[in-house]
């Protein structure tokens, strides 16, 4: 199957926004076995749209367009493509009821700007838009056996869901001889070329059978990905997987699109276990990523982030005395961070950060990257040092990684 994108908006030629649709739809479609062939990003201007339709609906069996279905001036694909495909817009009641309730959920009368969003071309199959107003369209193109061109709004709050919920089953049921099977594992704590050493020899005789397997290096964590096609792809990469959990079993925090946040909060809650964080250097990234799951709050009763040496005395009671003799970046800072923010809030667990992210305040003894985390449970306090040699952002990331997933080991 042939499947091309078109992203329009004049934004994304601006450069006001970033084009994240391409990557996301590639992802989402390479992960159901549907590699991108092309990808174009055009104007909203109805030559370059109509035209790169025209195109693609030349070459590909699914052509998919994102933006340009809303209400404003500027949003025009709707029209142009029914144009182009010689289809009258006719008034869709089930959106029309659709979009009234969006409105009156939130208390606001339905702006008349929105009549528009209720046209939709003759004979389309509507996707009601779970998260917004426009309704994505999916037209079945005549001439051809099975081709078909699929219109996605812009915002990806609004996208994303849609794809999920209404596209890939119009794929599944369009496009059903492919069977493709992708299983992503999740690993952490290992680098890339070592998670490939480790089981490259023991896959190779399943890639002779046809498996494929990709690693993707991602800040503290590396994905495995096993692939394969036919009708032996499920049992395949069934063996594959068992391959890559004997080996790297410890390591394997979750699979396909899990975060190890979500693995944290499911364990803590399973056990029910509560969680505290003091972080420094994170500067709250790991309460922001572990509060980001829903049903967080079954667990993570909250943190401090404690920056200055000032804030880890008042706050976290960390003595004077041990910040002098052994600075903020150290061992038993990093111990009494975590032991007295987890008495504070009365959790089992608690855990604590504090390093140096850089580009300044390293030494010969503490370079730039040195990190300590800590880990405080009924049992007592351990710590661990980390040299995460990172821009500011990632170093945020893998540290923050690297707490979730010790957290993630003891909860398991
Ligand atoms: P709306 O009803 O919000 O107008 P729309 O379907 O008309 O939706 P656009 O107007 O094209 O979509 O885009 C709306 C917003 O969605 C853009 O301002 C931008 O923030 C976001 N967006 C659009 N296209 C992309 C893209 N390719 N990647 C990331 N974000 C995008
Ligand atoms: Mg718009």
């Amino acid at each position: 199957m042939i499947v091309e994108i078109i992203n329009t908006g004049s934004e994304l030629m601006l450069g006001r926004v970033l084009n994240t649709h391409q990557q996301w739809l590639c992802r989402r479609l390479a992960d159901l076995g549907h590699v991108v062939t092309r990808q174009v990003a055009i104007a909203d201007e109805g030559q370059a749209i109509q035209s790169a339709v025209r195109e693609a609906l030349g070459r590909a069996d699914v052509v998919i367009t994102t933006g340009g279905l809303g209400p404003t001036s500027d949003d025009i694909t709707r029209e142009l493509i029914a144009e182009l495909l010689g289809k009258k817009l006719i008034e869709n009641k089930a959106v029309l009821a659709h979009i009234e309730s969006f409105f009156a959920k939130r208390g606001r009368p339905r702006p008349i700007k929105t009549d528009v969003e209720t046209f939709v071309p003759e004979g389309a199959e509507v996707f009601l838009n779970a998260t917004g107003t426009a309704p994505g369209l999916a037209m079945k193109i005549p001439s051809a056996s099975s081709q078909w061109l699929v219109m996605l709004p812009g915002p990806p709050r609004e996208l994303r869901p849609m794809f999920d919920a209404s596209v890939v089953p119009l794929l599944k049921r369009e496009f059903t001889d492919e069977i493709f099977i992708c299983r992503t594992l999740l690993t952490t704590g290992i680098g890339e070329s070592r998670v490939q050493e480790m089981v490259e020899a023991d896959l190779q005789p399943l890639v002779m059978r046809g498996l494929e397997v990709g690693y993707c290096a991602r800040p503290g964590a590396v994905d495995v990905r096993l692939v394969a096609c036919g009708a032996t792809a499920e049992k395949l990469v069934g063996e594959a997987e068992a391959v890559v959990q004997r080996i790297l079993g410890e390591n394997i925090y979750g699979r396909d699109d899990e975060e190890i946040e979500q693995v944290v909060v499911k364990l803590l809650a399973q056990k029910k276990k509560t969680l505290a964080v003091a972080e420094s250097c994170t500067g709250g990234l790991i309460a922001s990523r572990i509060t980001d799951v829903p049903g967080a709050s079954e667990v993570f009763l909250g943190g401090v982030v404690s920056y200055a040496n000032l804030a880890k005395e008042k706050l976290l009671s960390v003595p004077a005395e041990t910040l002098r003799q052994h600075g903020a970046v150290s061992e038993a800072v990093a111990k009494a961070m975590a032991l007295n923010v987890r008495e504070k809030f009365g959790t089992d667990f608690a855990i604590a950060v504090t390093g140096i992210a850089g580009p300044g305040g390293g030494t010969d003894e503490k370079p730039v990257g040195t990190v300590f985390i800590a880990l405080a449970s009924a049992g007592g306090v351990a710590v661990k040092k980390f040299l995460n040699v990172w821009e500011r952002a990632t170093f945020k990331q893998v540290t923050a990684t690297q707490a979730l997933e010790w957290l993630r080991t003891v909860s398991a």
